[in-house]
């Protein structure tokens, strides 16, 4: 058994069964540095028929070297990241529902709770509308990254790239996004109808929260 295959295959599934994904679209990938090769959800093959045989491998340009099956179509983007990213080993992709909303309107989502302090420790951006040609998804992700730092960047009127240390986690920073933006989504609203202002956490208070998150402090050792 390969484990990054087999940690792509439950990060793809973690994706489905957390509701972040529709159809057969959305996708997760992880890389083996070493070997230089890049394993991804099949193209349209639906969550429910996933298993580790079915998760492709392409090198860095994109050639399948392990499996039968078509890779995802946004396969170029992830190699995109990977070629220039040298710390990212996992990335995902959604189109999950709050998420969507934002990134059609183009607004970012602003750290106004603790818990959104403590995943991110800033805001999530929202990227410039660009096609699916070439590399144009990989470049403007890569521009908005180098501008802000962000691991998760929304791409305007399309979804969501997080990467990440690992795959898992790549998909774990989805599900928060989407929980994020949902929270955001209902404060806007409230704050409408009760008249009442959203402000976001103050700077100093974020990096204190994001600072703990991060540290041996929180969590059990490892
Ligand atoms: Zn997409």
């Amino acid at each position: 058994m390969n484990n990054l295959k087999e940690k792509v295959l439950k990060a793809n599934i973690f994706l489905w069964k957390n509701n972040l994904v529709y159809g057969t679209q959305g996708n997760v990938s992880g890389i083996e540095r070493d070997r230089e090769i890049v394993y991804i959800k099949p193209s349209g093959v639906p969550y429910e028929e996933l298993d580790e045989g079915k998760i492709v491998g392409v090198d860095l340009k994109g050639k399948v070297i392990e499996g039968n099956l078509k890779p995802s179509v946004d396969t170029p983007h992830h190699l995109y990241i990977y070629r220039n990213i040298e710390k990212v080993k996992g990335i995902c992709h959604t189109h999950s529902k709050f998420i969507t909303v934002f990134s059609v309107l183009g607004i970012s989502i602003p750290v106004i709770t603790t818990s959104h302090a403590d995943v991110f420790g800033k805001e999530i951006p929202v990227s410039k509308y660009v096609d699916n040609t070439s590399d144009n998804i990989g470049r403007e992700i890569l521009r908005v990254y180098e501008k802000t730092k962000s691991c998760v960047v929304i791409l305007k009127n399309h979804g969501l790239f997080c990467f990440a240390e690992s795959p898992e986690r790549a998909s774990f920073y989805a599900l928060m996004s989407e929980y994020f933006a949902e929270i955001f989504f209902y404060t806007l609203i409230a704050g409408k109808i009760l008249n009442k202002k959203i402000k976001n956490l103050p700077i100093k208070e974020i990096e204190k929260w994001y600072e703990r998150y991060h540290s041996e402090r929180y969590g059990q050792k490892k």
